[in-house]
């Protein structure tokens, strides 16, 4: 497929101060659509509002995925992205549970190193800062009828972010949410998907009036197993095992729990991916054996828990300090993505090759 380039003529202001999280675009974005069976006029135009009927479906039923990555300038110029192919291998899938069609992951590849290139200059330099790209696709047919759309559109934007969280690298509080579940096996716990996050506000809500930054999901049927926190994946280290729940079809599989899988089976940490219940959680706090425990995501990339509320319980978690593994990991992690250290597992992908 072709991409056709039409770059805008009034260059939008870069932000200035702390950037937050996914506040500021850049100047252009990438866009192709899907009509007549086919992915077709892929170009990359002036970043801008789309025009869009009220009846689009995408508004109704929620026929929509997503994906986040991040592009890195390295201390050396080059510019990075991390695991692309993987964010658009996951992208497929959940294309394909949402009835989505599937696009071609190296065309999309090179449309997104065309557009990074193009809003080079919106990488931010400053420490602990990125540039966030987010793809997606949505269902653009015209009608309040329920049913799978003919019609598609998959956009990517580019948003150069600070820290996910207001804590930066330090330790979050995390309530364990009791009343509500995310996702069950054979729902869309395991897509990128919209309305994971729709149906998860609520709890969220609850959680921060409480004083907490998220939940700590349990499994939707027995109530009794750890899935995941809101936008990461979840790590205790108990006893020097660092332990992460399997992948049974509930929980997204992060890039970053898998990047840190293989980081921490290279430093000699041993690894075990495997069901954990709250109550294990729990008795290692009470036995002195929970040493750490951490979220894993491209968002945050590391995000230590301090805090675990579980129903009148509160754990606090290696005195509410960042732990050292938690520490050397998001400097490890990071420090791969920036190009800092050496990229043996060849994770990084250069924008300009
Ligand atoms: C995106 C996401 C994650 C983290 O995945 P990464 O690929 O590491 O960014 C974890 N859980 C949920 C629900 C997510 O949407």
């Amino acid at each position: 497929m072709e991409l056709k380039i039409i770059k805008s003529n009034e260059l939008k202001k870069k932000p200035e101060g702390a950037l937050g999280f996914g506040k500021y675009f850049s100047d252009h974005m990438f866009v192709m659509d899907y009509q007549d069976g086919k992915w077709q006029n892929a170009r990359i135009e002036k970043y801008g509002p789309l025009l869009m009927d009220p009846s689009m479906c995408t508004f109704h039923y929620a026929q929509e995925t997503f994906e986040g990555l991040k592009a890195y300038k390295a201390v050396d110029g080059r510019t990075l992205l991390f695991r692309p192919n993987k964010n658009f291998a996951r992208l497929n899938k959940s294309n394909e549970r949402l009835c989505i069609p599937t696009f071609d992951e190296d065309f999309v590849l090179y449309a997104l190193k065309e557009l990074v290139k193009i809003d080079r200059d919106w990488i931010p330099t400053e420490p602990n800062t990125s540039l966030y790209i987010r793809p997606f696709c949505i269902a653009t047919d015209e009608t309040v009828g329920a049913h799978t759309s003919h019609n598609y559109k998959f956009i990517i934007i580019l948003s150069p972010v600070g820290t996910y969280y207001k804590e930066g690298l330090n330790p979050v509080k995390i309530m364990v949410e009791t009343n509500y579940v995310r996702a069950v096996k054979g729902g869309v716990g395991f897509a990128k998907t919209g309305g994971n996050y729709a149906s998860s506000l609520r709890a969220q809500e609850d959680a921060a009036a409480k004083g907490y930054s998220q939940v700590l999901w349990l499994d939707g049927v027995e109530r009794k197993y750890v899935e995941e926190v809101g936008t990461m994946n979840v790590m205790f280290k108990i006893n020097g095992e660092v332990i992460t729940p399997s992948l049974e079809g509930s929980i997204l599989a992060g890039v970053t729990r898998d990047s840190i899988i293989h980081v921490l089976k290279d430093m000699g940490v041993k690894v075990t991916e495997r069901k954990i219940s709250i109550d294990e959680v729990y008795e290692a706090y009470l036995n002195g054996t929970l040493e750490e425990a951490f979220g894993t995501g491209t968002a945050a990339v590391i995000s230590p828990i301090g805090v675990l509320g579980w129903k009148d319980k509160v754990m606090t978690i290696n005195n509410g300090e960042t732990g050292p593994l938690s520490k050397k990991l998001y400097e490890t992690l990071t420090g791969i993505q920036k190009g800092e250290i050496e990229d043996k597992f060849n994770w990084t992908v250069d924008v300009d090759k």
